[in-house]
Protein backbone atom coordinates (compact mmCIF):
# COMPACT_ATOMS: atom_id res chain seq x y z
CA UNK A 1 0.00 0.00 0.00
CA UNK A 2 1.15 3.44 0.13
CA UNK A 3 3.45 4.80 1.84
CA UNK A 4 3.85 7.91 4.30
CA UNK A 5 3.50 10.58 1.30
CA UNK A 6 4.26 13.98 1.65
CA UNK A 7 2.19 16.78 -0.12
CA UNK A 8 2.79 20.43 -0.84
CA UNK A 9 -0.48 22.93 -0.13
CA UNK A 10 -2.15 24.72 -2.67
CA UNK A 11 0.00 27.48 -2.83
CA UNK A 12 -2.93 30.35 -1.47
CA UNK A 13 -3.54 27.74 1.64
CA UNK A 14 0.24 28.75 2.89
CA UNK A 15 -0.50 32.34 2.88
CA UNK A 16 -4.06 31.86 4.06
CA UNK A 17 -2.65 30.39 7.27
CA UNK A 18 -0.70 33.04 7.65
CA UNK A 19 -3.49 35.51 7.21
CA UNK A 20 -5.94 33.57 9.73
CA UNK A 21 -3.21 33.56 12.40
CA UNK A 22 -2.48 36.86 12.11
CA UNK A 23 -5.99 38.19 11.78
CA UNK A 24 -7.31 36.20 14.45
CA UNK A 25 -5.18 36.71 17.09
CA UNK A 26 -6.80 37.97 19.47
CA UNK A 27 -9.71 35.41 18.85
CA UNK A 28 -8.26 32.10 18.54
CA UNK A 29 -11.00 30.67 20.78
CA UNK A 30 -12.88 30.27 17.23
CA UNK A 31 -11.07 27.33 16.19
CA UNK A 32 -13.19 25.17 18.81
CA UNK A 33 -15.72 26.79 16.82
CA UNK A 34 -14.79 25.51 13.55
CA UNK A 35 -13.54 22.82 13.79
CA UNK A 36 -16.97 21.38 15.82
CA UNK A 37 -19.12 22.87 13.07
CA UNK A 38 -17.05 20.67 10.84
CA UNK A 39 -17.97 17.64 12.67
CA UNK A 40 -21.49 18.58 13.21
CA UNK A 41 -21.58 18.85 9.02
CA UNK A 42 -19.80 15.44 8.82
CA UNK A 43 -22.39 14.02 11.20
CA UNK A 44 -25.30 15.68 8.84
CA UNK A 45 -23.82 14.09 5.82
CA UNK A 46 -23.35 10.81 7.05
CA UNK A 47 -27.11 11.01 8.41
CA UNK A 48 -28.19 12.60 5.48
CA UNK A 49 -26.69 9.75 2.71
CA UNK A 50 -27.92 7.32 5.42
CA UNK A 51 -31.69 8.01 4.40
CA UNK A 52 -30.79 6.02 0.93
CA UNK A 53 -28.03 4.03 2.06
CA UNK A 54 -29.17 2.62 5.56
CA UNK A 55 -25.80 0.39 5.27
CA UNK A 56 -23.70 3.70 6.02
CA UNK A 57 -24.74 3.64 9.80
CA UNK A 58 -25.04 -0.21 9.77
CA UNK A 59 -22.10 0.01 12.92
CA UNK A 60 -24.40 1.36 15.25
CA UNK A 61 -22.51 3.81 16.29
CA UNK A 62 -23.38 6.91 17.98
CA UNK A 63 -24.11 10.33 16.03
CA UNK A 64 -21.68 12.27 18.53
CA UNK A 65 -18.95 14.40 19.37
CA UNK A 66 -16.44 13.75 21.88
CA UNK A 67 -14.01 16.23 22.98
CA UNK A 68 -11.05 14.91 25.28
CA UNK A 69 -8.49 17.10 26.77
CA UNK A 70 -5.21 16.21 28.06
CA UNK A 71 -4.10 19.54 29.65
CA UNK A 72 -0.38 17.48 31.06
CA UNK A 73 0.57 17.56 27.48
CA UNK A 74 -1.36 20.59 25.83
CA UNK A 75 -3.48 18.12 23.73
CA UNK A 76 -7.30 18.13 22.50
CA UNK A 77 -8.90 15.68 20.54
CA UNK A 78 -12.16 16.28 18.70
CA UNK A 79 -13.98 13.36 17.16
CA UNK A 80 -17.38 12.77 15.60
CA UNK A 81 -18.67 9.82 14.11
CA UNK A 82 -19.60 11.26 10.68
CA UNK A 83 -18.58 10.74 7.41
CA UNK A 84 -15.01 10.97 7.50
CA UNK A 85 -13.17 11.41 4.61
CA UNK A 86 -10.79 9.02 1.65
CA UNK A 87 -7.37 9.44 1.07
CA UNK A 88 -8.55 11.95 -1.95
CA UNK A 89 -10.71 13.26 -0.25
CA UNK A 90 -7.94 14.73 2.46
CA UNK A 91 -6.29 15.78 -0.27
CA UNK A 92 -9.24 17.91 -1.49
CA UNK A 93 -10.22 19.22 1.46
CA UNK A 94 -7.37 19.66 3.91
CA UNK A 95 -4.72 20.42 1.10
CA UNK A 96 -6.57 23.29 -1.25
CA UNK A 97 -8.92 26.13 -0.29
CA UNK A 98 -11.68 25.40 -2.92
CA UNK A 99 -13.85 25.12 0.31
CA UNK A 100 -16.80 27.21 1.07
CA UNK A 101 -15.64 28.51 4.64
CA UNK A 102 -12.32 29.89 3.86
CA UNK A 103 -13.10 31.23 0.50
CA UNK A 104 -16.04 33.04 2.54
CA UNK A 105 -12.66 34.11 4.81
CA UNK A 106 -10.88 35.69 1.76
CA UNK A 107 -13.67 37.62 1.04
CA UNK A 108 -14.15 38.91 3.67
CA UNK A 109 -10.96 40.00 4.96
CA UNK A 110 -10.57 41.88 1.08
CA UNK A 111 -13.79 43.54 2.02
CA UNK A 112 -11.98 44.60 5.10
CA UNK A 113 -9.78 46.48 3.55
CA UNK A 114 -11.53 48.14 1.21
CA UNK A 115 -14.24 49.12 3.85
CA UNK A 116 -12.17 49.15 6.99
CA UNK A 117 -13.76 46.74 8.97
CA UNK A 118 -12.00 45.63 12.43
CA UNK A 119 -10.47 42.04 12.43
CA UNK A 120 -12.74 41.47 15.51
CA UNK A 121 -16.04 41.04 12.76
CA UNK A 122 -13.47 38.47 10.91
CA UNK A 123 -13.49 36.36 13.52
CA UNK A 124 -17.47 36.00 12.78
CA UNK A 125 -16.56 34.34 9.46
CA UNK A 126 -16.16 30.67 8.91
CA UNK A 127 -12.61 30.48 8.91
CA UNK A 128 -12.72 26.38 8.50
CA UNK A 129 -10.05 23.77 9.81
CA UNK A 130 -7.23 26.19 9.11
CA UNK A 131 -8.19 27.67 12.31
CA UNK A 132 -6.67 24.64 13.61
CA UNK A 133 -3.36 26.08 13.08
CA UNK A 134 -4.53 29.11 15.55
CA UNK A 135 -3.31 27.54 18.58
CA UNK A 136 -1.70 24.24 17.42
CA UNK A 137 1.81 23.58 16.59
CA UNK A 138 0.83 20.20 14.87
CA UNK A 139 -2.08 19.10 14.09
CA UNK A 140 -3.46 15.17 12.90
CA UNK A 141 -6.20 14.42 11.43
CA UNK A 142 -7.28 10.00 11.52
CA UNK A 143 -10.32 9.37 9.48
CA UNK A 144 -12.22 6.79 7.61
CA UNK A 145 -14.79 7.12 5.23
CA UNK A 146 -17.42 4.49 4.82
CA UNK A 147 -16.36 4.27 1.42
CA UNK A 148 -12.89 3.17 1.78
CA UNK A 149 -11.88 0.21 3.99
CA UNK A 150 -8.76 1.91 5.26
CA UNK A 151 -8.29 4.59 7.97
CA UNK A 152 -5.91 7.62 6.70
CA UNK A 153 -3.83 10.10 8.72
CA UNK A 154 -3.50 13.32 7.51
CA UNK A 155 -0.42 15.41 9.44
CA UNK A 156 0.65 19.33 9.50
CA UNK A 157 2.66 21.47 11.45
CA UNK A 158 2.35 25.25 11.75
CA UNK A 159 4.04 27.65 9.50
CA UNK A 160 4.60 24.22 6.87
CA UNK A 161 4.18 24.55 3.15
CA UNK A 162 3.39 20.60 3.06
CA UNK A 163 1.53 17.77 4.77
CA UNK A 164 1.66 14.15 4.67
CA UNK A 165 -0.63 11.56 4.49
CA UNK A 166 -0.17 8.02 5.70
CA UNK A 167 -2.73 4.68 6.60
CA UNK A 168 -3.39 4.72 10.03
CA UNK A 169 -1.41 1.12 11.15
CA UNK A 170 -2.05 1.39 15.32
CA UNK A 171 -4.75 -0.46 15.80
CA UNK A 172 -5.91 0.73 18.94
CA UNK A 173 -6.26 4.39 16.75
CA UNK A 174 -8.77 2.51 14.46
CA UNK A 175 -12.13 4.43 14.22
CA UNK A 176 -15.69 2.25 13.03
CA UNK A 177 -16.36 5.45 10.97
CA UNK A 178 -15.56 9.13 11.52
CA UNK A 179 -13.17 11.85 11.98
CA UNK A 180 -10.44 12.05 15.02
CA UNK A 181 -8.56 15.30 15.20
CA UNK A 182 -5.80 15.51 17.43
CA UNK A 183 -4.45 19.35 18.09
CA UNK A 184 -1.01 19.43 19.82
CA UNK A 185 -1.23 22.94 21.13
CA UNK A 186 1.27 25.75 21.11
CA UNK A 187 2.96 26.49 24.55
CA UNK A 188 1.39 30.08 25.06
CA UNK A 189 -2.13 28.00 24.16
CA UNK A 190 -1.94 25.28 26.58
CA UNK A 191 -4.62 25.94 28.61
CA UNK A 192 -6.79 25.45 25.93
CA UNK A 193 -6.61 21.89 27.19
CA UNK A 194 -8.05 22.09 30.83
CA UNK A 195 -11.30 20.40 30.64
CA UNK A 196 -12.96 22.77 32.18
CA UNK A 197 -12.12 25.42 29.82
CA UNK A 198 -13.18 23.38 26.39
CA UNK A 199 -16.64 22.61 28.38
CA UNK A 200 -17.21 26.22 28.58
CA UNK A 201 -16.05 27.13 25.20
CA UNK A 202 -18.40 24.20 23.35
CA UNK A 203 -21.35 25.63 25.67
CA UNK A 204 -20.57 29.07 24.55
CA UNK A 205 -20.03 28.41 20.83
CA UNK A 206 -21.86 24.87 19.89
CA UNK A 207 -24.88 25.23 21.80
CA UNK A 208 -27.10 24.62 18.79
CA UNK A 209 -25.44 22.30 17.16
CA UNK A 210 -27.80 19.08 16.81
CA UNK A 211 -26.03 16.29 18.13
CA UNK A 212 -25.06 15.72 21.64
CA UNK A 213 -21.22 16.66 22.73
CA UNK A 214 -19.61 15.31 25.13
CA UNK A 215 -16.11 16.54 26.95
CA UNK A 216 -14.25 14.37 28.84
CA UNK A 217 -14.46 15.36 32.72
CA UNK A 218 -12.79 14.76 35.81
CA UNK A 219 -16.36 13.48 38.16
CA UNK A 220 -16.38 13.10 42.21
CA UNK A 221 -18.54 11.98 44.69
CA UNK A 222 -18.18 11.61 48.39
CA UNK A 223 -18.69 8.12 49.97
CA UNK A 224 -18.77 7.10 53.41
CA UNK A 225 -16.03 4.27 53.99
CA UNK A 226 -15.14 2.50 57.26
CA UNK A 227 -11.94 2.62 58.81
CA UNK A 228 -11.07 0.44 61.69
CA UNK A 229 -9.51 1.89 65.02
CA UNK A 230 -6.58 2.00 65.94
CA UNK A 231 -5.72 -1.74 67.62
CA UNK A 232 -2.80 0.16 69.65
CA UNK A 233 -5.21 1.89 71.71
CA UNK A 234 -7.31 -1.17 72.66
CA UNK A 235 -4.84 -2.72 73.69
CA UNK A 236 -3.53 0.67 75.53
CA UNK A 237 -7.52 0.67 77.36
CA UNK A 238 -6.87 -3.22 78.06
CA UNK A 239 -9.74 -4.15 76.57
CA UNK A 240 -10.25 -7.47 74.60
CA UNK A 241 -9.22 -6.87 70.57
CA UNK A 242 -11.26 -10.32 69.94
CA UNK A 243 -14.26 -8.59 70.76
CA UNK A 244 -16.75 -7.10 67.89
CA UNK A 245 -14.68 -3.40 66.85
CA UNK A 246 -16.75 -0.53 66.71
CA UNK A 247 -17.11 0.52 63.24
CA UNK A 248 -15.70 4.17 62.55
CA UNK A 249 -16.44 5.81 58.75
CA UNK A 250 -15.34 8.84 57.53
CA UNK A 251 -16.27 10.85 54.30
CA UNK A 252 -14.15 10.51 51.02
CA UNK A 253 -14.09 11.74 47.77
CA UNK A 254 -13.86 9.48 44.83
CA UNK A 255 -12.75 10.80 41.95
CA UNK A 256 -13.23 9.85 38.15
CA UNK A 257 -13.25 10.57 34.67
CA UNK A 258 -16.41 10.33 32.80
CA UNK A 259 -18.12 12.36 29.21
CA UNK A 260 -20.68 14.94 30.39
CA UNK A 261 -22.95 16.36 27.82
CA UNK A 262 -22.27 19.87 26.97
CA UNK A 263 -25.24 21.17 24.69
CA UNK A 264 -28.65 21.22 24.88
CA UNK A 265 -29.96 18.95 21.43
CA UNK A 266 -33.39 19.93 21.22
CA UNK A 267 -33.34 22.24 18.29
CA UNK A 268 -34.54 25.24 18.99
CA UNK A 269 -37.10 25.52 17.16
CA UNK A 270 -38.68 22.06 18.43
CA UNK A 271 -39.38 24.43 21.67
CA UNK A 272 -42.06 25.90 22.91
CA UNK A 273 -41.69 29.68 21.96
CA UNK A 274 -43.13 30.34 25.30
CA UNK A 275 -39.96 29.02 26.66
CA UNK A 276 -37.64 30.56 24.08
CA UNK A 277 -36.27 33.98 25.19
CA UNK A 278 -34.92 36.89 22.69
CA UNK A 279 -31.40 36.34 24.11
CA UNK A 280 -32.09 32.60 22.69
CA UNK A 281 -33.23 33.53 19.33
CA UNK A 282 -30.11 36.41 19.20
CA UNK A 283 -27.67 33.69 20.26
CA UNK A 284 -29.20 31.39 17.43
CA UNK A 285 -29.30 33.32 14.73
CA UNK A 286 -26.18 35.21 15.28
CA UNK A 287 -24.49 31.48 15.56
CA UNK A 288 -26.32 29.69 12.78
CA UNK A 289 -25.56 32.50 10.24
CA UNK A 290 -22.42 33.63 11.18
CA UNK A 291 -23.44 37.39 12.09
CA UNK A 292 -22.20 39.84 14.33
CA UNK A 293 -26.04 41.94 15.20
CA UNK A 294 -28.73 40.75 16.47
CA UNK A 295 -31.72 40.26 13.93
CA UNK A 296 -34.09 43.13 13.66
CA UNK A 297 -37.02 41.10 14.18
CA UNK A 298 -37.35 37.22 14.03
CA UNK A 299 -40.39 34.99 14.19
CA UNK A 300 -41.16 31.56 15.40
CA UNK A 301 -44.27 29.72 14.23
CA UNK A 302 -45.61 26.53 14.00
CA UNK A 303 -48.41 25.29 11.01
CA UNK A 304 -50.69 22.55 11.56
CA UNK A 305 -53.37 20.73 9.59
CA UNK A 306 -52.72 20.83 5.66
CA UNK A 307 -49.11 21.45 5.68
CA UNK A 308 -46.92 20.38 8.99
CA UNK A 309 -43.30 22.73 9.49
CA UNK A 310 -42.20 24.67 12.06
CA UNK A 311 -39.45 27.37 11.22
CA UNK A 312 -37.93 30.38 12.87
CA UNK A 313 -37.31 33.44 9.96
CA UNK A 314 -34.96 36.63 11.11
CA UNK A 315 -34.73 40.01 9.32
CA UNK A 316 -30.90 40.80 9.51
CA UNK A 317 -29.70 44.23 10.90
CA UNK A 318 -26.90 44.00 8.06
CA UNK A 319 -27.02 43.65 3.75
CA UNK A 320 -24.43 41.41 3.27
CA UNK A 321 -24.44 41.58 -0.92
CA UNK A 322 -26.70 42.82 -3.49
CA UNK A 323 -30.13 43.56 -3.46
CA UNK A 324 -31.06 39.78 -4.89
CA UNK A 325 -27.85 37.26 -4.20
CA UNK A 326 -28.96 33.67 -5.97
CA UNK A 327 -26.40 32.02 -3.70
CA UNK A 328 -27.60 33.44 -0.35
CA UNK A 329 -27.72 30.00 1.80
CA UNK A 330 -29.94 32.17 4.11
CA UNK A 331 -32.55 29.36 4.27
CA UNK A 332 -31.66 26.26 6.03
CA UNK A 333 -33.97 23.40 5.03
CA UNK A 334 -34.63 20.20 7.39
CA UNK A 335 -37.17 17.28 6.95
CA UNK A 336 -37.79 15.62 10.39
CA UNK A 337 -34.75 17.29 12.29
CA UNK A 338 -32.45 16.48 9.54
CA UNK A 339 -30.62 18.79 7.13
CA UNK A 340 -31.24 18.91 4.08
CA UNK A 341 -29.34 21.66 2.24
CA UNK A 342 -29.59 25.23 2.72
CA UNK A 343 -29.42 26.27 -1.41
CA UNK A 344 -33.11 26.18 -1.91
CA UNK A 345 -33.79 29.50 -0.80
CA UNK A 346 -35.23 30.23 -3.94
CA UNK A 347 -38.06 27.59 -3.58
CA UNK A 348 -39.04 28.81 -0.54
CA UNK A 349 -38.85 32.07 -0.85
CA UNK A 350 -39.44 34.90 -3.51
CA UNK A 351 -36.16 36.32 -4.64
CA UNK A 352 -36.75 39.81 -3.59
CA UNK A 353 -37.27 38.15 0.12
CA UNK A 354 -33.99 36.50 -0.51
CA UNK A 355 -32.37 38.81 2.46
CA UNK A 356 -34.54 36.77 5.05
CA UNK A 357 -32.90 33.90 6.91
CA UNK A 358 -34.20 31.74 8.94
CA UNK A 359 -34.72 27.06 8.99
CA UNK A 360 -37.58 25.79 8.21
CA UNK A 361 -38.46 21.80 9.50
CA UNK A 362 -40.87 19.62 7.14
CA UNK A 363 -42.49 17.07 8.07
CA UNK A 364 -44.30 16.37 5.01
CA UNK A 365 -41.37 16.54 2.66
CA UNK A 366 -39.50 13.30 1.82
CA UNK A 367 -35.72 13.03 2.91
CA UNK A 368 -34.84 12.79 -0.21
CA UNK A 369 -36.49 15.96 -1.56
CA UNK A 370 -34.42 17.77 -4.31
CA UNK A 371 -34.88 20.99 -6.18
CA UNK A 372 -36.87 18.95 -8.84
CA UNK A 373 -39.93 17.62 -6.67
CA UNK A 374 -39.37 21.27 -4.60
CA UNK A 375 -40.25 23.26 -7.38
CA UNK A 376 -43.41 20.55 -8.50
CA UNK A 377 -44.61 20.60 -4.40
CA UNK A 378 -48.25 21.29 -3.99
CA UNK A 379 -47.00 21.00 -0.25
CA UNK A 380 -44.07 23.17 -1.24
CA UNK A 381 -46.22 26.37 -2.67
CA UNK A 382 -48.55 26.22 0.33
CA UNK A 383 -45.17 26.52 2.56
CA UNK A 384 -44.07 29.02 0.27
CA UNK A 385 -47.14 31.53 0.72
CA UNK A 386 -47.01 30.51 4.54
CA UNK A 387 -43.61 31.83 5.15
CA UNK A 388 -43.92 34.85 2.89
CA UNK A 389 -46.93 35.88 4.91
CA UNK A 390 -44.94 35.38 7.94
CA UNK A 391 -41.98 37.63 7.07
CA UNK A 392 -44.33 40.19 5.72
CA UNK A 393 -45.67 40.14 8.70
CA UNK A 394 -42.58 40.09 10.81
CA UNK A 395 -41.45 43.47 8.91
CA UNK A 396 -44.50 45.16 9.38
CA UNK A 397 -43.82 44.10 13.00
CA UNK A 398 -40.44 46.15 13.02
CA UNK A 399 -42.08 49.58 11.26
CA UNK A 400 -44.79 49.34 13.70
CA UNK A 401 -42.53 49.35 16.81
CA UNK A 402 -41.76 52.02 19.16
CA UNK A 403 -37.80 52.39 18.31
CA UNK A 404 -38.05 54.35 14.80
CA UNK A 405 -34.09 53.40 14.10
CA UNK A 406 -35.04 49.92 13.00
CA UNK A 407 -37.33 50.16 10.43
CA UNK A 408 -35.00 53.10 9.02
CA UNK A 409 -32.03 50.45 9.25
CA UNK A 410 -34.46 48.33 7.42
CA UNK A 411 -34.98 50.15 4.98
CA UNK A 412 -32.13 51.22 4.14
CA UNK A 413 -30.74 48.07 3.50
CA UNK A 414 -33.76 46.36 2.20
CA UNK A 415 -36.05 49.25 0.70
CA UNK A 416 -34.78 48.09 -2.64
CA UNK A 417 -35.96 44.54 -2.26
CA UNK A 418 -39.44 45.64 -1.41
CA UNK A 419 -39.52 47.82 -4.49
CA UNK A 420 -38.44 45.13 -6.47
CA UNK A 421 -41.17 43.19 -5.03
CA UNK A 422 -43.91 45.79 -6.44
CA UNK A 423 -42.21 44.93 -9.69
CA UNK A 424 -42.25 40.86 -9.22
CA UNK A 425 -45.31 40.66 -6.94
CA UNK A 426 -48.27 41.34 -7.55
CA UNK A 427 -50.13 39.04 -5.47
CA UNK A 428 -48.49 40.31 -2.60
CA UNK A 429 -49.02 44.51 -3.25
CA UNK A 430 -51.37 44.90 -0.53
CA UNK A 431 -48.34 43.45 2.32
CA UNK A 432 -45.69 45.37 0.34
CA UNK A 433 -47.87 48.88 -0.60
CA UNK A 434 -47.85 49.54 3.48
CA UNK A 435 -43.95 49.33 4.05
CA UNK A 436 -42.38 51.53 1.25
CA UNK A 437 -41.09 54.95 2.37
CA UNK A 438 -40.92 57.92 0.34
CA UNK A 439 -39.33 61.80 1.06
CA UNK A 440 -41.98 64.25 -0.46
CA UNK A 441 -42.86 67.93 -0.92
CA UNK A 442 -43.55 68.32 2.20
CA UNK A 443 -41.34 65.68 4.54
CA UNK A 444 -37.64 66.08 2.75
CA UNK A 445 -35.89 64.96 5.28
CA UNK A 446 -37.81 62.05 6.91
CA UNK A 447 -39.48 59.20 4.89
CA UNK A 448 -43.13 59.07 5.22
CA UNK A 449 -45.07 55.83 4.63
CA UNK A 450 -48.32 55.76 2.27
CA UNK A 451 -50.60 55.61 5.18
CA UNK A 452 -48.97 59.04 6.13
CA UNK A 453 -49.38 60.51 3.16
CA UNK A 454 -53.41 59.29 2.71
CA UNK A 455 -54.07 60.73 5.84
CA UNK A 456 -52.68 64.14 5.04
CA UNK A 457 -54.60 64.49 1.60
CA UNK A 458 -56.90 67.67 1.22
CA UNK A 459 -60.56 66.80 1.72
CA UNK A 460 -61.28 67.57 -2.13
CA UNK A 461 -57.63 65.10 -3.18
CA UNK A 462 -58.73 62.04 -5.18
CA UNK A 463 -54.69 61.07 -6.29
CA UNK A 464 -51.56 60.42 -5.03
CA UNK A 465 -49.43 62.65 -6.44
CA UNK A 466 -45.69 62.01 -7.24
CA UNK A 467 -43.06 63.34 -8.99
CA UNK A 468 -39.65 60.96 -10.28
CA UNK A 469 -36.56 63.55 -10.55
CA UNK A 470 -32.66 62.36 -9.98
CA UNK A 471 -32.00 64.34 -7.32
CA UNK A 472 -34.07 66.21 -4.74
CA UNK A 473 -32.90 69.71 -5.98
CA UNK A 474 -34.49 68.70 -9.17
CA UNK A 475 -37.60 67.29 -8.03
CA UNK A 476 -37.72 70.82 -5.71
CA UNK A 477 -37.51 72.87 -8.72
CA UNK A 478 -39.61 71.37 -10.75
CA UNK A 479 -42.32 73.73 -12.41
CA UNK A 480 -44.85 70.82 -12.34
CA UNK A 481 -44.78 71.44 -8.93
CA UNK A 482 -46.58 75.06 -8.79
CA UNK A 483 -50.10 74.42 -8.88
CA UNK A 484 -50.22 71.61 -6.43
CA UNK A 485 -47.78 73.42 -3.70
CA UNK A 486 -50.66 76.26 -4.81
CA UNK A 487 -53.07 73.90 -3.50
CA UNK A 488 -51.38 72.98 -0.86
CA UNK A 489 -51.11 68.93 -2.10
CA UNK A 490 -48.56 66.69 -0.95
CA UNK A 491 -46.38 65.23 -4.27
CA UNK A 492 -44.29 62.43 -3.52
CA UNK A 493 -40.45 62.77 -5.00
CA UNK A 494 -39.54 59.48 -6.32
CA UNK A 495 -35.59 60.13 -6.18
CA UNK A 496 -34.81 56.32 -6.44
CA UNK A 497 -34.10 55.00 -9.68
CA UNK A 498 -36.53 52.41 -8.48
CA UNK A 499 -39.50 54.28 -6.70
CA UNK A 500 -41.14 55.48 -9.95
CA UNK A 501 -41.04 51.47 -11.14
CA UNK A 502 -42.71 50.77 -8.05
CA UNK A 503 -45.06 53.00 -8.07
CA UNK A 504 -46.61 52.66 -11.65
CA UNK A 505 -46.41 48.96 -10.94
CA UNK A 506 -48.62 49.32 -7.74
CA UNK A 507 -50.66 51.84 -9.76
CA UNK A 508 -52.80 52.15 -6.66
CA UNK A 509 -52.76 52.31 -3.34
CA UNK A 510 -56.25 52.69 -0.87
CA UNK A 511 -58.49 52.90 -4.10
CA UNK A 512 -56.23 56.61 -4.55
CA UNK A 513 -54.55 56.25 -7.73
CA UNK A 514 -50.66 57.23 -8.35
CA UNK A 515 -50.66 60.49 -10.76
CA UNK A 516 -47.60 61.72 -12.32
CA UNK A 517 -47.91 65.34 -12.40
CA UNK A 518 -45.41 65.49 -15.11
CA UNK A 519 -47.76 64.19 -17.58
CA UNK A 520 -50.12 65.70 -19.58
CA UNK A 521 -53.72 65.94 -19.38
CA UNK A 522 -53.01 66.29 -15.23
CA UNK A 523 -56.48 66.76 -13.65
CA UNK A 524 -56.56 68.75 -10.65
CA UNK A 525 -60.26 69.06 -10.37
CA UNK A 526 -60.04 72.79 -11.56
CA UNK A 527 -63.48 74.58 -13.35
CA UNK A 528 -62.06 74.97 -16.75
CA UNK A 529 -63.55 78.24 -17.00
CA UNK A 530 -62.11 80.41 -19.41
CA UNK A 531 -60.15 78.08 -20.66
CA UNK A 532 -61.34 77.80 -24.14
CA UNK A 533 -60.92 81.15 -25.08
CA UNK A 534 -57.48 81.18 -23.83
CA UNK A 535 -56.74 77.84 -26.08
CA UNK A 536 -58.40 80.23 -29.01
CA UNK A 537 -56.57 83.16 -28.24
CA UNK A 538 -53.22 81.47 -28.21
CA UNK A 539 -53.88 78.41 -31.19
CA UNK A 540 -51.43 80.36 -33.76
CA UNK A 541 -48.76 80.46 -31.30
CA UNK A 542 -49.23 76.89 -30.52
CA UNK A 543 -48.72 76.35 -34.26
CA UNK A 544 -46.24 78.31 -34.59
CA UNK A 545 -43.63 76.78 -31.66
CA UNK A 546 -44.81 73.28 -32.88
CA UNK A 547 -43.13 74.16 -36.25
CA UNK A 548 -40.25 75.51 -35.32
CA UNK A 549 -39.78 72.40 -32.90
CA UNK A 550 -40.47 69.96 -35.20
CA UNK A 551 -40.42 66.34 -34.27
CA UNK A 552 -38.71 67.21 -31.21
CA UNK A 553 -42.11 67.52 -29.03
CA UNK A 554 -45.40 65.77 -30.01
CA UNK A 555 -48.06 68.80 -29.50
CA UNK A 556 -47.69 72.19 -28.15
CA UNK A 557 -50.78 72.81 -25.96
CA UNK A 558 -52.24 75.87 -23.53
CA UNK A 559 -52.47 74.09 -19.90
CA UNK A 560 -53.56 75.50 -16.52
CA UNK A 561 -51.28 73.23 -14.21
CA UNK A 562 -48.98 76.47 -14.39
CA UNK A 563 -49.27 79.42 -12.02
CA UNK A 564 -45.59 81.11 -12.56
CA UNK A 565 -43.23 79.64 -15.01
CA UNK A 566 -44.15 80.04 -18.84
CA UNK A 567 -44.36 77.05 -20.10
CA UNK A 568 -43.04 73.43 -18.82
CA UNK A 569 -42.27 70.20 -20.95
CA UNK A 570 -44.10 67.44 -20.01
CA UNK A 571 -44.50 63.71 -21.22
CA UNK A 572 -46.77 62.27 -23.13
CA UNK A 573 -49.44 59.86 -21.06
CA UNK A 574 -48.79 56.55 -22.24
CA UNK A 575 -45.17 57.34 -22.99
CA UNK A 576 -42.16 56.91 -20.15
CA UNK A 577 -41.71 59.62 -18.24
CA UNK A 578 -38.55 61.91 -18.32
CA UNK A 579 -36.92 59.94 -15.31
CA UNK A 580 -38.17 56.68 -17.09
CA UNK A 581 -36.34 57.73 -20.25
CA UNK A 582 -32.99 58.68 -18.00
CA UNK A 583 -32.80 55.28 -16.33
CA UNK A 584 -33.69 53.10 -19.93
CA UNK A 585 -30.53 55.12 -21.53
CA UNK A 586 -28.71 54.79 -18.62
CA UNK A 587 -29.47 50.91 -18.96
CA UNK A 588 -28.90 50.38 -22.45
CA UNK A 589 -25.25 52.52 -22.27
P1 LIG B 1 -16.05 24.31 5.16
O1 LIG B 1 -16.46 23.63 6.43
O2 LIG B 1 -16.63 25.68 5.07
O3 LIG B 1 -16.30 23.50 3.94
P2 LIG B 1 -13.47 23.91 6.26
O4 LIG B 1 -12.13 24.50 5.99
O5 LIG B 1 -13.97 24.05 7.64
O6 LIG B 1 -14.46 24.54 5.23
O7 LIG B 1 -13.43 22.38 5.93
C1 LIG B 1 -12.98 21.96 4.67
C2 LIG B 1 -13.55 20.63 4.29
O8 LIG B 1 -12.87 19.57 4.97
C3 LIG B 1 -15.00 20.40 4.63
O9 LIG B 1 -15.85 20.92 3.63
C4 LIG B 1 -15.09 18.88 4.68
O10 LIG B 1 -15.24 18.35 3.38
C5 LIG B 1 -13.73 18.49 5.19
N1 LIG B 1 -13.78 18.24 6.63
C6 LIG B 1 -13.33 19.04 7.62
N2 LIG B 1 -13.53 18.48 8.83
C7 LIG B 1 -14.14 17.30 8.62
C8 LIG B 1 -14.64 16.23 9.47
N3 LIG B 1 -14.57 16.31 10.79
N4 LIG B 1 -15.20 15.15 8.87
C9 LIG B 1 -15.29 15.07 7.53
N5 LIG B 1 -14.86 16.04 6.69
C10 LIG B 1 -14.28 17.13 7.21
MG1 LIG C 1 -16.06 24.36 8.30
Amino acid sequence: DLPCEKYEYQAEVSRLMDLIVHSLYSNKEVFLRELVSNASDALDKLRFLSVTEPDLIKDAVDLDIRIQTDKDNGVITITDSGIGMTRQELVDCLGTIAQSGTAKFLKALKDSKDAGVDSNLIGQFGVGFYSAFLVSEKVVVSTKSPKSDKQYVWEGKANASSYTIREETDPEKLLKRGTRLTLYLKRDDKGFAHPERIQNLVKNYSQFVQFPIYTWQEKGFTKEVEIDEDPAEGEKKGENTDVEKKKKTKKVVERYWDWELANETQPIWLRNPKDVTTEDYNEFYKKTFNEYLDPLASSHFTTEGEVEFRSILFVPATKKDDIVNLKTKNIRLYVKRVFISDDFDGELFPRYLSFVKGVVDSNDLPLNVSREILQESRIVRIMRNRLVRKAFDMILGISLSDNKDNYDRFWENFGKNLKLGCIEDHANHKRIAPLLRFVSSQSEEELISLDEYVENMKPEQKDIYYIAADSLTSARNAPFLERLLQKDYEVLFLVDPMDEVAVTNLKSYKDKNFVDISKEDLDLGDKNEGKEEVKQEFSQTCDWIKKRLGDKVASVQISNRLSTSPCVLVSGKFGWSANMERLMKAQTL
